[in-house]
This record gives C-alpha cells, structure tokens and sequence, in this order.
C-alpha cells in the first residue's frame, strides 16, 4: 500500500541560540531557575518597556546560517507577530516575517531507511534545501503538572523573550528517517558551532513538522497536516510514521485528509486533532515599530566565518579518509565536537588510529556510561589512553590486562604504568617462564592430553585458557600458543 504513495515532509525547527542574556533585554536565559524570577518590563511586556536587539544574538545567527549555506540579507526586519495566548504576556510575538534574517540555504548529509531493529539499511548523500533561517523571541511557559491546585493554569515567563532562531526545511524529506537524519544533523552542526547545545528535553531544540501523502507521480502535494511540538528523535520518527499510515488509511477508505494541527500522544502512540483550519490563526503581521532595520555588515559576516570550526560532515569523511576507520565508527567519533578531538588528540599521540577508535568506543564509552560522566568530563585524558594503547602495541600488557587496565585508570584517575606495576608487572613474554605454567596446565590435565594427542585439536584453547589463569592473565597470548603447541605436539 505504502508504494503507491509518496510521502512529502517539511521541518520548523527553532534552536535556542546559546546567550547568556534573553534577545531584547538582560534578563538570564538560565535553564531551571525560580518560576518568574528572571523577568524585567521588557520580556514582561509593560506598558512603554522598549526592546534593544542583543548584539551576540546576531552573531550566533549569522554563524549558523553561514554554517547551512544560507544568504544572509544585509537588512531584514522584525514583525509582530498577533495572538493571544496566557504565556504571551505582550499579546504579540516580535518575530520576522517577508525580511528574515537570511534565506536558501541547503545541507548535504548521508541518510538511509532503517529496518525493524532500526538499523541503517543503505546509507546515501542526499540535498536537502532550508527556506530561511529567521529570529524571534520564545513565549513563556503554562504549567499544570506539579502545581499545588490541580484545577488551575500558572504561568512562568523565565523563557518570554529566550532568543530562538526559527529554521524551516524546504518540503524536501520524502521519509520519516529522512526528517529523522536531517534533524540529527542540525543537533550536531548547531551544537559543533556553539550555537545551540541542542538539548531536547529543556526545549532548546524543538521540532513541527508538515506532511502530507499524495500518489506517486502526482505533481500536487496533498493536504497537509501539521504536527507540533516533537521533543525527541524518536517521537518525531514515530509521529511522522503514524501520521503516513493514517493519511494512506482516510484516502483508501474513500476519505480526505483534514487539514489540521496535531499533537503526538507518546503514552497511546497516536496522534491527535488540536486545532482545525477553521480555527487557525491570522496573525496581522506587521513591522515592529519599536526596533529599527537589522542591518548586517560584511566585516560581521567575515569575522564568524573564521570561527566557524571544521564541521562534523566534513570531519566524519576526512577520519574515513585519514584514519581508515569505517562509515560506522567515523559517524559515532563524530557526534560530537568534543567525542571527535578527544579521538583525535587520542589517535595522534598513539599512533594506532583503530585502537584508539576500538578503545574509545566500546571500553571508554561503557565506563562513561555506567557513571554518566561525557567526553568534556571523561578522567582518562587523550594521552593517558595513547600511552595505554602503546603499551599494548609493544607487548607490554595483554589487550585483555589492559581491559583491566582502563577500569582502574578510570575510577583512579592514575596512569597505565602506575596500575600495570601495581597490578603485580607487566605482560609475560619470556619463553621460558610461560613453558614452566604450560607444562603445569599440562601435568594437571592428563585426560585432556590423550584428547588432545587423540586428534581432538579445538582442545588447544582449554589449555590457553589454563595457562592463563596459572599466570594470573599476564602470560603474552601470542607466545602461550606457540609454547603450548610445540610442547603437546611432543
Ligand atoms: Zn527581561
């Protein structure tokens, strides 16, 4: 049923632009302070309080539109933008509107469907294009749940007036893990940059969506829904799914599709009317009379450009490229800006690029996650793990020891060879103490000998693993099986 149809998605995305003070006044942005305690007349909205523009704003718009191949307009304009809502104390939204900020921008970035255990299928470098990325205020915030009366709205304008940059897609996603990619991407480009830390659970990235189903080769779109507030990855993937297969369901039951707001219930796994077309808003846009023309001059424009870092896209190929790590590993050492120069301090000074991946990936990461510690914070420091990685390329310890080895680094904040000598020495790789506990592994075990002299062969590693636990781990594995193969032969 799916294949008759083709699905068409587009994204709003607005970011929280990383100030320390809100986009038309002072007032801390600070997440998870005192309902209302930072508020002055201007974010309140009073009565003759007057906006002036927060100049650092500006910057960081300009470095992420620069970062998403946007044209920044030389002057744009802030608009009202009319509603009323109890969150919205001035009963307007100092927004832009026909001027923003900048506009066609594009992003190429690797996607690929996913199949039932949601792993990537086929990955492919698709252009997405971006309509305009555009400045506002956020409102502030209605609480309900938690409140001491139940049966009564409250209200915090902490948030009223938190600069946002709006970012609209092109309706150019044709799959939910199209949108699902696109949407990582912009988290990680944002957060790369320093303009957004692209927490979703305190709503400094939040995602709308528009989509709309329409029969392949159709060239008008259908109609289109739109669905609000998708606070995680996951729930904009789900939503967006369900939404597809309920917009396929009403047209092949002989229905139209309604165009209309909807909300995703993640308890129900269901979507929900919100508001029809009937209902929604005209927002009597017009310019803001209180703040003049943004005009933005080239030097500002030059000056972000050259702060702009190497961008996660270009830095995943070039460790494909430079380190030969696989499409897989590079991703995952790339999520982050600090998860990438912590590999990459990590892999230059061991000289052992793989390793360094393996290490950090799979041993480093298990450690980071059991204590909930992340790669600004991580106790083993890039060159404490190269030096650990280069005792084990020169024999020193066992890649199993040094498993060991990284626990203990990491709960003692101390170095490899601190622990190594601790622990009782180093690596055994002396021929001649290896062949004294393999001829004890083999005296204790006469019945798997004649096994063994018997033709059955695969016994060879019981008696690795029993040398093993005669030298305590430290026997060097490549010379117990050399020992222990001349020596049962004979
Ligand atoms: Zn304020």
């Amino acid at each position: 049923m799916r294949d008759k149809y083709e699905t068409v998605i587009g994204l709003e995305i607005h970011a929280q632009l990383n100030t320390e003070s809100k986009i038309f006044c002072g007032c801390s942005t600070r997440f998870g302070d005192e309902a209302n305690s930072n508020v002055c007349p201007v974010c309140l909205g009073l009565p003759g309080a007057l906006p002036v523009l927060n100049r650092r704003v500006v910057e960081l718009a300009a470095r992420a539109a620069l970062a998403l191949n946007l044209n920044i307009n030389s002057r744009s304009i802030f608009s009202r933008k009319n509603y009323f809502y109890p969150d919205l104390p001035k009963g307007y939204q100092i927004s832009q509107y026909d001027r923003p900020f900048s506009e066609h921008g594009w992003v190429e970035i690797p996607t690929s469907e996913r199949d039932e255990l949601g792993h990537a299928t086929e990955w492919r470098t698709k252009k997405f294009c971006i309509t305009r990325l555009h400045l506002e205020e956020d409102a502030g915030k209605s609480l309900h749940e938690g409140m001491p009366d139940p049966t009564r709205s409250y209200v915090d304008l902490n948030r009223s007036g938190v600069p946002l940059a709006e970012i609209v897609s092109e309706p150019d996603f044709r799959s939910s893990w199209e949108a699902y990619d696109y949407m990582q991407y912009l988290r990680r480009t944002l957060s790369y940059i320093g303009v957004c830390d692209g927490n979703m659970e305190e709503g400094s990235l939040r995602c709308d969506a528009n989509v709309s189903v329409r029969l392949r080769g159709a060239n008008e779109f259908g109609t289109r829904v739109e669905l609000k507030n998708l606070n995680s990855f996951r729930f904009l993937q789900k939503a967006l799914e369900y939404e597809i297969d309920r917009q396929i369901a009403t047209i092949e039951a002989g229905g139209k599709v309604v165009q209309e707001t909807r909300l995703w219930n993640e308890h129900e796994s269901k979507t929900y009317s919100m508001r029809s077309k009937e209902e929604a808003h005209d927002y009597r846009y017009f310019p803001e009379p209180d703040l003049p023309p943004l005009v933005i001059d080239d030097e500002l424009i030059e000056k972000q450009r050259a702060e702009l870092p190497e961008l996660s896209e270009a830095r995943r190929r070039r460790f494909i490229d430079e380190y030969g790590l696989s499409l897989d590993d590079a991703s995952q050492l790339t999520d982050s800006r600090e998860t990438a120069e912590y590999f990459e301090a990590t892999a230059r000074t061991s000289g052992n690029a793989k390793a360094s991946a393996n290490w950090i990936l799979n041993e480093l990461v298990r450690e980071m996650k059991s204590s909930a510690t992340d790669f600004s914070s991580v106790p083993v420091s890039p060159e404490a793990l190269a030096a650990m990685i280069k005792m084990i390329d020169s024999g020193g310890i066992s890649g199993k020891m040094a498993k060991d080895v990284l626990v203990r680094m990491y709960q003692t904040g101390r170095t490899a060879e601190e622990i190594v000598s601790e622990m009782g020495g180093s690596q055994v790789s002396d021929e001649a103490a290896i062949r004294a506990f393999v001829d004890r592994a083999i005296a204790a075990n006469p019945k798997q000998l004649e096994q063994y002299r018997a033709g059955k062969t695969s016994l060879v590693g019981f008696f690795v693993g029993q040398v093993m636990k005669l030298s305590s781990g430290r026997a060097n594995p490549q010379v117990v099986n050399d020992v222990l193969k001349k020596a049962l032969e004979s």
